[in-house]
């Protein structure tokens, strides 16, 4: 019987976290261990790195994927480790889980097979508490609100202009909507309020975007929490908050260092989700891996419409580097869908709609070469797939000159990526003069015309159609001139287009912007289209129905 991610992930052996920070020349003076085998980076040793310059960036991105993922994490940390078996420095930069599809459908989120980070248990639950950190940091901003409006609401703040909401980490329909300050004169004062996840929360994408401590203090500062009756901005400045969110805040900054269970050193740090925020690990674990290893690979969540896109026009212009190969990760399972077939028979030998659903794939081969990055198919390997099937996506690739290497890390680790790993460096050596163009300029264009070019020229759509309150906000948006910042697409991660049932890769289609929030102090646009939703509900059988603890403490069920 094959063994589950946990049971490999708990058969493992780890080094010691202090070891893992030697091999890319950190002393023990420059982490903080929690534990044996986690440690944050402290913020002195990202200091001395200032000057230091920066290796390769790997991006890993995916086709649409199947409900359970496409195996981008475990792609990325199989080829990290088939570098460093090839005897590259290599580091990784991943995101951190969030226990809402951690409990819901997905289980762990930190590889699988013999490609995984580890100790995997902490880094599936609660980690170094940065989650927690953030919650609460979102969370204090709430009560700092409603204490204000309790207290006579100096600032005249519209109760029904409130658009910061309470976060939880945790997929939990029934908290999308709700009242609070209900119960008389001395409980608040009501008004409606909602939760997001954690993960959906601009404190993410701000702990994630931020420079250093001071960049935090700006950002957060910044946060627009609401309007005045007369529609006047109101900044988390004018609560004078920006002090006490960043305290909460201070530890989570750091980037977390753990290893793979090859001993590749990894730093897991933030986590926003690809299809609501912008779905990219922290600044400073890139960074960071930038500047200590030769090659980094970094992951962006979901397929490269959602993550890849943002990563490229949202991140790298913060980053100050684009990546010098992409890698789009493809799965037989998935390209069976988008040609048409049923999740319950994607284990069936069907070349027919691999080569049909290949359509998906192409797209987004050819949305990454636009960016002017060199691009890699790494085809994840299955057990169920096929020789006829594997082979048709060989045989496609070949005819649109992209390379393509069959991936078994899952299966084997390190030794499953040597050819991906030998065409990434291929890639990467071939390219003589860096020639990343982003997508759009983001000066230039207005909200609409920057979106309109997400939708056409990424999601292959024929226009943005804009309902009343989204053009209502746009408005708003342009008379208090925000309208210089990216577009952060809120979207299905299912399909190219904004229907999660459109799969292939759909023309003709309109996507409907029903709403545009800006996140001011993490630097841009959110715009939400067709009905995705910033709080994710749990599936009928949740994966938390599988989870347990075994007699010695050890945790069941994290897949
Ligand atoms: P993503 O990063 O695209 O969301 P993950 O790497 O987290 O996907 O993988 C999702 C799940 O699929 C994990 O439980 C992992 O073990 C499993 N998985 C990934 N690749 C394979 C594979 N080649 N064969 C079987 N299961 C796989």
């Amino acid at each position: 019987m094959t063994q589950t991610d946990i049971q490999i992930a708990q058969a493992a052996t780890l080094n010691k976290i202090q070891d893992i920070a030697l091999k890319v020349g950190l002393t023990d003076e420059q982490i903080e261990p929690y534990g044996h085998y986690k440690a944050k980076l402290t913020m002195d040793a990202l200091k001395s790195l200032e000057t230091k310059e920066d290796g390769k960036l790997i991006l890993v991105t995916a086709i649409n994927p199947t409900p359970a993922g496409e195996g981008k994490s475990t792609v990325t940390i199989g080829l990290a480790d088939a570098l460093s078996r090839l005897g590259k420095q290599t580091m990784i930069a991943l995101r951190e889980p969030s226990l809402g599809p951690t409990m819901g459908i997905k289980g762990g989120a930190a590889g699988g097979g013999h490609a995984q980070v580890v100790p995997m248990e902490d880094i599936n639950l609660h980690f170094t508490g940065d989650m927690h950190a953030i919650t609460t940091a979102n969370n204090a901003l709430s009560a700092f609100i409603d204490n204000h409006l309790h207290h006579g609401n100096e600032l005249e703040i519209d109760t029904r202009r409130i658009l910061w909401k309470r976060v939880v980490d945790l997929n939990d329909r029934s908290l999308r909507h709700v009242n609070v300050g209900l119960g008389g004169p001395m409980q608040g004062v009501p008004r409606e309020d909602g939760f997001d996840i954690t993960v959906a929360s601009e404190i993410m994408a701000i702990l994630c975007l931020a420079k250093d401590l001071k960049d935090l203090k700006n950002r957060l500062a910044n946060i627009l929490i609401g309007y005045t009756a007369k529609k006047k901005p109101i900044f988390v400045r004018d609560l004078e908050v920006e002090g006490a969110l960043t305290l909460l805040l201070k530890e989570a900054l750091k980037p977390n260092l753990v290893q793979t269970l090859e001993h590749t050193p990894a730093i897991v740090h933030g986590g926003p989700f690809a299809n609501i925020a912008h779905g990219c690990n922290s600044i400073l674990a890139t960074q960071t891996a930038l500047k200590l290893a030769d090659y980094t690979v970094t992951e962006a969540g979901f397929g490269a419409d959602l993550g890849a896109e943002k990563f490229l026009d949202i991140k790298v212009p913060q980053l100050g580097k684009a990546p010098n190969a992409i890698v789009v990760v493809a799965t037989i399972r998935a390209l069976k869908m988008h040609g048409g077939i049923p999740l319950k028979a994607l284990n069936d030998e069907n070349p027919v709609a691999v080569a049909e659903g290949f359509a998906n794939l192409k797209k987004h081969i050819f949305n990454m070469k636009a960016y002017g990055i060199p691009v890699v198919v790494a085809i994840n390997a299955f057990v169920s797939d096929t020789e006829a099937e594997i082979d048709i996506v060989k045989e496609y690739c070949e005819a649109i000159h992209v390379p393509v290497a069959l991936t078994e890390v899952w299966e084997k680790g390190a030794a499953g990526g040597f050819l991906l790993a030998e065409k990434v460096i291929t890639a990467i050596e071939a390219e003589e003069t860096h020639s990343f163009t982003p997508l759009y300029d983001v000066a230039e264009l207005s909200v609409p015309e920057k979106i309109n070019k997400i939708v056409k020229n990424i999601y292959g759509g024929r226009q943005a159609n804009f309902t009343k309150k989204a053009l209502n906000q746009i408005k708003t948006i342009e008379e208090n001139g925000w309208e210089k910042l990216p577009i952060c697409m809120a979207k299905t991660q299912y399909s190219l287009s904004d229907d999660p049932h459109s799969l292939g890769a759909p023309t003709g289609f309109d996507v409907t912007i029903r709403e545009l929030v800006p996140k001011l102090g993490a630097g841009f646009i959110v715009a939400l289209t067709g009905d995705v939703m910033t709080m994710p509900g749990l599936p009928k059988y949740p994966a938390a129905l599988k989870m347990d603890v075994g007699e010695n403490g050890e945790a069941i069920g994290l897949f």
